[in-house]
């Protein structure tokens, strides 16, 4: 393989603040220098050292690290449990009356649990779960809208050792069999339904559909959130207020060992049929902490919101284990951010007095189309730090954020990771860290990246490659749920003893990553290998355009052309304008990677957790039928209408 060619050409920084860095825990170059170097010597001893002075144990582990990869074990001998390291920790010191979880609803009705009350909460639906007959190891699936609940659920399956498999709630029934299937799961828990633009998403009608399709699943229990008359059927289905009122609130929490499966999580589809990842208790929870403290810089006064559905990674992670084990607030959002109006993210972020805001580059593109006057409207200035994940972030996107959301004052963390590696592995630390438009910069203590070649040879600065971990971390997945051999296979089977994230990405001469997009998606113009983030961020600073998508397809000549599927910001453009973003894309990056085809579209296929999903398009771009797995695509009538004007 060549390299993959970079022709974006970024050269924009901002360095930290002196009042941001002063405070920070990690704040300065040394600081970071001397724990990423003591981690990549010494990674048993960095994380051990960590696990003991960070983490709550019932029993302390006696071996900090075991095996290379794939099957490195993490803190074996000990016993743990991650509600505890959540809540009772906190009992214990003057958070027992802080708040844990502010929520809002989405029509707007709200909730505030200190820890305490959560914990209370958490172990009364615990106690619940024990006599619907769950025992330690059983699978649990949480089908549920963004409310409490679904926080309390998860807890109260970790207090006793039970495996929370969640399902994100706008997946079909059929989705929710083939993932029970897997899980193997034995209850699930589910609400009436969840709100959703106005409307109603009907859950429990979806795990009735589901359930003839997953006979493993033994009893349902339905938390009331909309009022709608859902069937209830007798023996098998239970209300949640009703249970809780038949028990205490005194739940010893189990004492489980180290590597117990703290929960399984399908992956987001982008590239093909979702994968059950799982992840264990010790490990995850260590990550999920530290990850959370280093990155967000969380301190007890903040009000941090994550914007994520719990359904994915950055849920778990990053609205409840990371937040609550650092004894945050974690701020809980229902709804979507385009309803009553487009106003609806910032109006809580001035209500909340929010400090620390974290969401995604799909969202950031959805601001910017609908204009700067909605943020304009709000008092942000409570806002110290932004972050964002799930996609590589186009630069005019990133400045935009900085600019008209974090007033030029906020530094933004540009967070690399993966289902699979549970936490944060590439991000500015934002005290240390200048930031770069579109860079994701260094890696955290613990973890060591490299850029290789497709036979695992190292490239220079600059050359684009392949994404791999050189060293395993704690918080990484051990397995693909019942599919030891696939996780190998994926992860593991392309370059011996690295660990392939499935990206391309390059790093620059201070050692900042730039992720390129997705190896698969990597095109191949006349010989030279494109990023197709590079041409999409090339469409996207041209002011006519709020999202683009690039994809290879057959060309006669060049091997592969260039195809841009182009999300206008206004109407559709004409076509001198379409001339002039050709030319502006050639003379922002060079006549190497001039589009063979534009392609005017109002949206993009993308998954539910808001990726793009180039594969689909490339079968459009080519002419034939979607081949891959759609389960997980949002919205089917946008890839019917992108057909259609085929
Ligand atoms: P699947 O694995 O099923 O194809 P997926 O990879 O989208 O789906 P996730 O685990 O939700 O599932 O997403 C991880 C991927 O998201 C990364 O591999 C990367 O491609 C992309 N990603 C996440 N954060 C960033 C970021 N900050 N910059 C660039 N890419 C990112
Ligand atoms: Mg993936």
């Amino acid at each position: 393989m060549s390299s993959i060619k970079s022709v974006l050409q970024e050269t924009r920084q901002f360095p930290p603040s002196p009042e941001f860095a002063k405070d920070a825990h990690i704040s300065s170059e040394e600081q970071y220098q001397q724990l990423w170097n003591r981690a990549k010597d010494n990674p048993a001893g960095f994380w051990g050292e960590l696990a003991q002075t960070e983490l709550e144990w019932f029993k302390p582990f006696e071996t900090a690290m075991e095996g290379q990869m794939p099957d490195t074990k993490w803190f074996l001998g000990g016993k743990i449990n991650a509600s505890v390291q959540c809540l009772d920790r906190h009992l214990k010191t003057w958070r027992k009356n802080k708040a844990a979880i502010i929520w809002e609803g989405e029509p707007g009705d709200t909730r505030t649990l200190t820890y305490q009350q959560l914990h209370r909460e958490v172990c009364k639906f615990a106690n619940v779960l024990k006599k619907l007959g769950v025992q330690t190891g059983d699978r649990v699936t949480l089908y549920m809208p963004m409310v409490p609940e679904l926080a309390i659920a998860m807890l109260a399956c970790s207090r006793i050792g039970a495996t929370h498999s969640i399902i994100f709630g706008g997946f079909s029934a059929d989705a929710i069999a083939d993932r029970n299937n897997d899980a193997q799961a034995k209850v699930v828990v589910t609400a009436d339904g969840g709100w959703r633009r106005g409307k109603e998403v009907p859950l429990k009608t979806n795990v009735d559909a589901s359930l003839p399709k997953a006979p493993s699943v033994e009893k349902v229990v339905v938390v009331r959130r909309t009022g709608t008359p859902v069937d209830m059927v007798p023996d098998r289905d239970y209300w949640w207020h009703e249970l809780m009122e038949q028990v205490d609130a005194d739940c010893e929490p189990a004492e489980l060992d180290s590597e117990h499966p703290l929960f399984i999580l399908y992956t987001s589809g982008s590239t093909g049929k979702p994968k059950g990842v799982l992840h264990t208790t010790a490990g995850y929870m260590l990550g999920a902490q530290m990850t959370s403290r280093w990155v967000f810089d969380l301190k007890d006064q903040d009000t941090y919101w994550c914007t994520a559905d719990i359904g994915w990674i950055t849920g778990h992670s990053y609205i409840v284990y990371g937040p609550l084990s650092n004894g945050a607030t974690s701020l809980m959002f229902e709804g979507a951010p385009n309803w009553p109006d487009e106003g609806r993210f910032w109006e809580i972020i001035e209500k909340y007095q929010v400090n620390i805001f974290y969401t995604a580059p799909t969202a950031i593109r959805a601001f910017i189309k609908w204009g700067d006057q909605w943020p304009q409207k709000y008092d942000l200035s409570s806002l110290r730090l932004l972050g964002t994940v799930g996609e590589p972030i186009n630069p005019e996107a990133w400045m935009w954020y900085h600019r008209v959301i974090g007033g030029e004052r906020c530094p933004i963390v540009d967070t690399w990771w993966q289902t699979e590696t549970g936490g944060i592995m590439i991000s500015p630390l934002p005290g240390v860290q200048s930031t770069k438009p579109g860079s994701c910069t260094r890696p955290l203590p613990g973890v060591v990246p490299a850029i290789v070649d497709d036979k695992g040879n190292p490239l220079e600065a600059n050359q684009g490659g392949l994404l791999v971990m050189t060293q395993p971390w704690p918080h990484m997945l051990r397995t693909l749920y019942g599919d030891h051999q696939r996780f190998k296979d994926t992860y593991f089977g392309k370059l011996e003893g690295l660990y392939f994230a499935g990206d391309g990405a390059r790093k620059d001469e201070d050692g900042c990553y730039w992720v390129m997009g997705r190896v698969d998606d990597v095109l191949n113009v006349s010989g030279h290998r494109l990023s197709t983030m590079e041409i999409e961020s090339a469409l996207v600073s041209h002011p006519l355009v709020a999202e683009a998508a690039v994809v290879g397809f057959p060309h006669e000549l060049k091997g592969e052309g260039i195809c841009c599927f182009v999300t206008p910001k206004g109407v559709t453009p004409s076509d001198q304008e379409k001339k002039e973003l050709i030319a502006h894309v050639r003379k922002q990056i060079g006549a190497l990677a001039t589009p063979d085809q534009i392609r005017f579209t109002p949206s993009l296929p993308k998954t539910r957790s808001g990726k793009i999903m180039r594969r689909l398009l490339r079968d459009i771009a080519a002419g034939k039928e979607s081949s891959g797995d759609t389960t997980t695509l949002e919205d089917y009538t946008v890839l019917a209408k992108l057909r259609e004007e085929d």
